[in-house]
């Protein structure tokens, strides 16, 4: 197998989306792996940009139950060494068919040692070939402290996915992983370190990823764990995986969890991160969960906003508890009442408000406006 073949292999085994070596002309296999290539991720800046997603290896000593690459499952592992890695990706870039990384990596003898080439790999990106554009590194589990440091110096984000809800979660998921010991405090480690740095030095982003349904967790659960991190631990973004069952593993026979779910913890995620809502405003039923078939934000609406609130007046807090004004359009709202009161929908169209969802809950210069139902329940 040459370096591009393996290359392909590993990415395509990084979207997590193969279930075996197919059958292809080399060409062919050539193809695929330029146009997996172009992964699109966004960028903490720069919005979405192509990237070069791929794993340092797919062999794994780990039994994560969802996971394609869970120790024991049939499937063709592919290894890279850090300068194979960095040249492959060099070549691409040179390309300009990627501008950034996304490394990612199987374990075998440890979290330690395969952190140590996911480091050795970025490091010679960034040393010999000069590459100074986005890399996102995983930490692996049971990464040390200075493996950790070494990483914020390189990488522009790191992931460090929890997988499970909690500790009494995870163990349901990947019994050989450490929610308490392994995965949750390297999130704070990295807040703290980067407390400390000089105001000049910009360090990278963490992110988590927790995987929907398998473990019988609530959105509560889930939700709770990711509103802990965005507040005591800087935690840029949560990713909730709705999970999809993968012939093969531990969980083949699992039900595939509705997609629409990962939307609704989306929303609520983004009305805790964006919208001044607590977790306890967050509309859950008794069993934990968000009404799959209503936006969060409605539900809280439709419950709490029983008197419509003027358009005029209403605090910024206010109005971001209206359905269809999102914070640029507060703002902008605020902005544009200086010069007047805001007195006809056509008003707040331009603002960017979604007057359909916010007309039932608001009045403008104290008369409701004209709204259509069909719309309220996205
Ligand atoms: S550690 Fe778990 S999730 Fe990561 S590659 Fe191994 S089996 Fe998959």
């Amino acid at each position: 197998m040459d370096i591009h073949q393996k290359v392909e292999t590993l990415e395509k085994a990084a979207v997590l989306d193969c279930e075996g070596p197919p059958r292809m002309t080399r060409a062919e296999r050539k193809a695929q792996f330029i146009e997996h290539s172009r992964v699109t991720v966004t960028h903490p800046q720069r919005g979405k940009i192509p990237v070069m997603r791929t794993m340092q290896t797919s062999a794994c000593e780990k039994n994560c139950h969802y996971c394609p690459f869970q120790a024991g499952r049939n499937y063709q592992r592919v290894t890279l060494k850090p300068e194979e890695l960095a040249s492959a990706f060099d070549q691409m870039q040179q390309k300009k068919l990627v501008d950034g990384l996304f490394l990612s990596s199987g374990i075998i003898g440890g979290g330690v040692k395969a952190m140590d080439k996911m480091l050795d790999t970025v490091d010679i990106i960034r040393r010999q070939y000069q590459y100074a554009g986005y890399i996102h590194l995983k930490i692996m589990p049971g990464a040390e402290t200075t493996q950790i440091e070494q990483a914020m110096r390189l990488a522009d984000r790191l992931s460090i996915n929890l997988e499970g809800a909690n500790e009494q979660r995870l163990p349901l998921l990947a019994p050989k992983k450490d929610f308490s010991q392994e995965l949750l405090p390297p999130v704070y480690w990295v807040h703290h370190r980067r407390a400390s740095l000089e105001p000049w030095v910009r360090p990278p982003s963490v992110t988590t990823q927790f995987v929907v349904g398998p473990a019988n967790e609530t959105d509560q659960e889930l939700l709770t764990t990711a509103n802990q991190l965005y507040r005591e631990a800087g935690l840029a973004r949560a990713y909730y995986s709705a999970f999809s069952p993968i012939r093969g593993t531990t969980f083949e026979d699992k039900r595939k969890t509705d997609p629409l779910r990962e939307h609704r913890l989306y929303q609520a995620d983004w009305l805790l991160r964006f919208y001044d809502f607590t977790l306890d405003d967050l509309p859950f039923d008794a069993r934990g969960h968000l009404t799959l078939n209503r936006d969060p934000k409605l539900v809280w609406a439709e419950t709490h906003l029983h008197q419509p609130l003027e358009i005029n007046r209403a605090t910024r807090t206010e109005l971001l508890r209206i359905p269809g004004v999102g914070p640029k359009t507060a703002d902008a709202i605020m902005t544009a009442r200086r010069t007047g009161p805001l007195r006809d929908t056509q008003q707040l169209k331009k603002l960017g408000v979604q007057v359909d969802r916010a007309a039932p809950f608001i009045l403008m210069s104290g008369r409701q406006p004209s709204y259509q139902l069909r719309l309220l329940d996205t």
